[in-house]
């Protein structure tokens, strides 16, 4: 078998195509594969799907192939044009690899494989490509299966964002918290980038929306107010995010009467932070001999701690009515715990207080995107070579959006013989 029956065999070319060519340079270890197609044919129109004549050729593409053994591959291809009395003059899908891209179909998918499982430094490394190289095919994929993908609103959303570095630096995105898919990113944490996401939607598409998770952030809850029917039945904010107003309260009072005994010579609470800001069922058996001393002294800290742990039972209610009621209590009993920071706490928490017992009825936390957080946090460790948050966004997008990522030849054959 000939060098070019072996290729015709092993790429699955079909007349009128065949392999024109194939160059062997051993030196280079490159292999240059030259397709061409006989004369006579006709070319499909990509709009219509029907047979015309061929208009001209397009510029010659090379396409990088899946490696022959240990050498570099390439197909060389001048994809006809077709002339269509309806669409005019346009170019076939190629049957090579996308008309957009340097890669085969099978040497593309491969790109996304290696990419799925390891960062894009990696994967030039081990695919043999520069890192735009790379990127532009994680780019594609991504664009690919963001314009595939079915045009529906997620019933019960997550608003959450992540800070992708030391500083403030913010990635926001809408989950979807069934099917466990980041649905849309953006880059800061405003009302106007949420209501962009919405927008996407008709007003009937939005009264889908059945609940939304998210922190106690000001223009999140605008924007969801304002454009999905009945928002103040279905935010429901984030119960560990609420609990983290109230740990940094109680992390103030240790830090301010810590300061005050230090000042007369008393160290009973150095080393106590995360005693009282632990849960009280996950404190350390081997520190709770301490922490049970240190409560039986008249410490701020301890009324602070039982406050705060008392919070906690307010989301084991299942009405939204024994909610308001057991909350009512304990905000009485914090705004007269004369502990400053408490008491702010209470109030913030009191102004939200609508959107907090809605859970009540839907039981949504933000902890329901523990698995995109995992992802997220493999991209971060990832991301020492992404130079910039577009590349963070489409990561995101790549490894959390459950796309269908790969390219695909056209399902047809783009070239006939001439009938008559
Ligand atoms: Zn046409």
């Amino acid at each position: 078998m000939d060098d070019k029956t072996f290729y015709t065999k092993i790429l699955g070319i079909k007349l009128p195509w065949y392999v024109k060519q194939v160059v062997v340079d051993e030196a280079a270890q490159r292999i240059d594969i030259y397709l061409d197609h006989e004369k006579g044919i006709q070319v499909r129109c990509p709009e219509c799907g029907e047979f015309y004549g061929m208009y001209d050729h397009s510029p010659e593409r090379i396409y990088r192939h899946l490696d022959t053994c240990q050498m570099e591959t390439h197909i060389h291809v001048r994809p006809p044009r077709v002339n269509c009395p309806k669409h005019g003059i346009k170019q076939i899908d190629s049957e090579v690899g996308e008309n957009g891209s340097d890669m085969t179909y099978a040497f593309e998918g491969l790109v996304i494989r290696v990419a799925q499982e390891c960062s894009v430094e990696a994967t030039a490394r081990l695919c043999g490509l520069s890192w735009d190289r790379s990127w532009n095919a994680l780019d594609r994929a991504v664009n690919r299966g963001r314009a595939r993908k079915e045009h529906r609103v997620a019933s019960r959303i997550g608003v959450d964002e992540k800070s992708i570095a030391k500083g403030h630096k913010y990635e926001s995105l809408v989950y979807d918290i069934d099917a466990g898919t980041v649905e849309f990113v953006w880059d800061d944490r405003g009302q106007e980038s949420l209501e962009s996401y919405y927008r996407q939607f008709t007003e009937e598409e939005l009264t889908g929306i059945q609940a939304v998770a998210m922190d106690m952030w000001d223009p999140y809850i605008a924007a969801t107010k304002a454009y999905v029917p009945e928002a103040e039945k279905k935010i429901v904010l984030d119960r560990f995010h609420v609990m983290k107003h109230v740990l940094t309260a109680v992390d103030e009072v240790r830090k301010s009467e810590h300061r005050k005994l230090s000042e007369t010579g008393k160290e009973t609470l150095k080393g106590t932070k995360y005693l009282w800001l632990w849960s009280r069922e996950n404190i350390p058996q081997r520190r709770q001999g301490e922490f049970e001393e240190l409560r039986a002294q008249d410490l701020k800290v301890c009324r602070a701690w039982a406050i705060k742990e008392n919070l906690r039972h307010l989301w084991e209610y299942h009405y939204a009515a024994s909610m308001r009621k057991y909350f009512n209590r304990w905000y009485f009993w914090a705004t007269h715990s004369r502990l400053e920071p408490i008491k702010k706490a209470a109030k913030t928490v009191k102004a939200h207080i609508d959107n907090i017992v809605t859970y009540a009825r839907h039981r949504i936390t933000n902890a329901l995107g523990e698995a995109i957080n995992g992802k997220i946090e493999k991209i971060k460790r990832m991301a020492c070579g992404f130079r910039n948050r577009a590349h963070y966004r489409t990561a995101i997008y790549f490894h959390c959006g459950g796309l269908d990522l790969f390219p695909k030849p056209p399902a047809k054959p783009t070239l006939c013989f001439r009938t008559t």
